[in-house]
């Protein structure tokens, strides 16, 4: 059974390999500090009680509080949330901001349930949560199937069981409860710059680039607007109900994804031959399976894990540059950093500041992480790692 958490501790390995430091050195960092897992008991609707699975992991508190989202997913289990965790350390040291990583969330279906039984929910989930969280320990996010309106609800409960509005205990909040402007869209916009980079290193320009995204959520479908705002051509996008393709380029501003016709599956939509294919729906999606398939000349990972090390092997052997998640989707973290300040200091950034400083934080570890990649003559992935475990032991 593939578990992304070996996937991670193999690039460590590697890492700590062309560091030349001992395996001593960061065995702390190959273990989470602390796993919880909590039973959630939920009155639904119907009057009937559910209990629900919830975790939290926490990786490493080395370089600042435990930072990372919240995922609501059937699928997610203690295994996922532990790789979710690690990737966070690993992006917060490579952007070089002062969190460590966690990450965790709720086994379940939200599509399954009204949002009454998703609110109490959350509210039982923080309840559960909150001895181990708070603005200078643990500062949760959203993830997949969560957003602003989840981390209002974390901060109304938080608030209530700590007796003093708290509103740096979560990022990603709605803008009006303490929320920063550019957080919603700084994932996608991330992707978007990094892309635009990865291409000017390839002598290409962003404008009339082709480009195909897997996923249309919060990463998703602002990494296609941002990326057509540049100039890009968008020629397939997908969401869980399938895919879309139009070579002749997708007019982003205007489709309504929902009631578009899908003219192509999921799997047909990643072999796209295309400039820059964006996975930004779920992780391990590039396997073992589909890598020899895969006919993008660059993978830029907006989602975390979406490529496996079995298949990164492969892809690096056939030529295609993957700009790892760590680096890729980092603006999402970066600017939940400058909310997490935002709070502390009572001050409201504009939005020209939030993308000025984002872009400027995301274009330094890029080239950070290129020239590294040039120097020692290993994929970027592994430059990433590098750079970040080197800051990580100090
Ligand atoms: P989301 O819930 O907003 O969107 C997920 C999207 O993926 C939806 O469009 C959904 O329909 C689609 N999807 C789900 N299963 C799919 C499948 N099998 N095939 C194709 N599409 C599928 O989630 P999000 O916040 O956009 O997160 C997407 C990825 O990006 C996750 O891996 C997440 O961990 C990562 N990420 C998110 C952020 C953030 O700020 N939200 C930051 C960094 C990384």
């Amino acid at each position: 059974m593939y578990n992304p958490f070996d996937d991670i501790c193999n690039l460590v390995n590697a890492a700590a390999k062309i560091l030349g430091v001992d395996e001593n050195a960061y065995a702390h960092i190959m273990k989470p500090e602390r796993e919880i897992t909590v039973s959630l008991p939920v009155k639904m609707d119907n009057g009937k009680q559910q209990v629900f699975d919830g975790f939290r992991i926490q990786h490493s508190c080395i370089r600042g509080p435990y930072k990372g989202g919240l995922r609501y997913h059937p699928n997610l289990d203690i295994e996922n949330a532990r790789a979710l965790a690690a990737w966070m350390t690993f992006k917060c040291s490579l952007v070089d901001i002062p969190y460590g990583g966690g990450k965790g969330g709720i086994a379940v279906d939200p599509s399954q349930l009204s949002s009454g039984e998703l609110e109490r929910l959350t509210r039982a989930f923080i309840r559960a949560l909150a001895p181990v969280i708070g603005p200078h320990v643990d500062i949760p996010a959203p993830d997949v199937n969560t957003d602003s309106k989840t981390m209002d609800i974390i901060v109304d409960e938080y608030s209530k069981i700590i007796g003093k509005p708290s509103p740096a205990v979560v990022t990603g909040k709605s803008v009006d409860n303490g929320g920063s402007i550019g957080r919603t869209e700084a994932t996608g916009r991330g992707v978007a710059i990094i892309t635009k980079e990865i291409l000017a290193k390839n002598n290409q320009s962003i404008v009339g680039a082709t480009v195909v995204i897997q996923g249309f959520g919060k990463v998703g479908y602002y990494a296609a607007r941002i990326l057509h705002e540049f100039g890009a051509k968008i020629i397939g996008i997908s969401d869980i109900d399938g895919g879309y393709h139009n070579p002749a380029g997708i007019d982003i501003p205007n489709l309504d994804l929902t009631k578009t016709k899908r003219n192509i599956s999921n799997e047909e939509l990643l072999t796209l031959e295309c400039d820059v294919l964006v996975p930004a729906a779920l992780g391990n999606q590039i396997t073992i399976k589909n890598a020899a398939d895969i006919r993008a000349k660059i993978i830029v990972e907006g989602a975390n894990g979406p490529v496996t090390g079995d298949a990164d092997v492969i892809l690096e052997k056939q030529g295609t540059t993957v700009v790892p998640d760590i680096l890729a989707n980092a603006g999402g973290v970066i600017v939940s950093y400058y909310e997490w300040l935002q709070n502390l200091e009572n001050e409201k950034w504009t939005e020209a500041r939030v993308n000025e400083t984002l872009g400027n934080t995301m274009t330094a570890a890029f080239e950070n992480v290129y020239q590294m990649h040039i120097d020692k003559s290993v994929p970027m992935r592994k430059a990433a790692y590098t750079i970040s475990l080197q800051r990580l032991l100090g």
